[in-house]
């Protein structure tokens, strides 16, 4: 009767590889421990997105890693710096770190003003694009706040990239200090199966794998890995997963519009 929209999940059922995949014998492997280095799931985002499997840190949802990097790069004296109008996360964790945030206003056509989020030397974390307001900040913006800001980590959640926005992946060559957030929740169609990743240089890995390792030392479970393989090797099926939903966005805009509501450039 309803149509819950609210946690933004996909529409789609995961790939049919990931059907496929989860078999009998897959869960028959079940009672045997996951592989904690997670290494034939790291290696395979690793190729997709053309960075080294070292640089790459993979846990239980995107949340998870988003609650790492809190625990990592801001404490008490280094507090961090986020929109007022972002993940709601954000203000949750910054919270129960005790971390104290900088918050900053979304210019009047809500983009967020680079210029607050530059200079900052403390942990800078964004999402791009951002969530609600569904607008992404041009590459060389990020790269600004990237550049400007070499004694502070600049966290970039990508959780809806694959829906129009640029990727900062291309700057990772560049700054040792980026680091890159993303999930499978939305664009895999995983959401269930709780996996989120993150992608930066390999002294930022290990201090997320230092983290998780002294406070939440949880694998990820073998199906969800095996999901995870899978689901990044169907680039077809992602693909018409994403262009169904983009053109589904253009007709939902042009209907909203057509009934007098305001709609931002998603
Ligand atoms: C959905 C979402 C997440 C959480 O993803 P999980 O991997 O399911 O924990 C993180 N950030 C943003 C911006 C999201 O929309």
């Amino acid at each position: 009767r309803y149509v819950k929209l609210n946690t933004n999940e996909s529409p789609f059922p995961p790939s049919p590889r990931v059907l496929d995949a989860l078999s009998r014998e897959a869960i028959a492997h079940l009672n045997l421990y996951p592989d904690p280095l997670a290494k034939t799931l790291r290696e395979t985002i690793a190729q997709e997105y053309g960075v080294t499997p070292e640089q790459v840190f993979v846990s239980n949802g995107s949340d998870d890693v988003l609650g790492f990097a809190f625990m990592a790069y801001a404490d008490q004296t280094r507090g961090v710096t986020i929109p007022e109008v972002s993940y709601g996360f954000y203000q949750v964790y910054a919270q129960r770190y005790q971390i104290h945030p900088t918050v900053v206003p979304l210019n009047a056509d809500f983009t967020l003003p680079v210029e607050k989020f530059m200079e900052q030397n403390q942990l800078v974390a964004f999402a791009n694009p951002n969530a609600p307001t569904s607008l992404a900040m041009p590459l060389r913006d990020v790269e600004r706040s990237v550049a400007s800001n070499p004694g502070g980590v600049v966290r970039v959640d990508e959780a809806y990239v694959d829906y129009g926005g640029e990727t900062s992946i291309p700057l990772l060559a560049r700054y040792p200090n980026l680091l890159i957030v993303r999930t499978y929740s939305k664009s895999r169609s995983l959401a269930g199966g709780r996996l989120g990743y993150a992608l930066a240089a390999p002294a930022l890995i290990d201090d997320l794998n230092r983290m998780k390792n002294t406070f939440n030392p949880y694998s990820v479970n073998s199906l969800t890995m095996v999901a995870g393989i899978e689901a990044m090797r169907d680039r077809a099926y992602f693909d018409a997963c994403v262009a169904s939903t983009c053109k589904q966005r253009a007709v939902s805009a042009a209907e909203l519009r057509s009934l007098g509501f305001r709609v931002l450039d998603s």
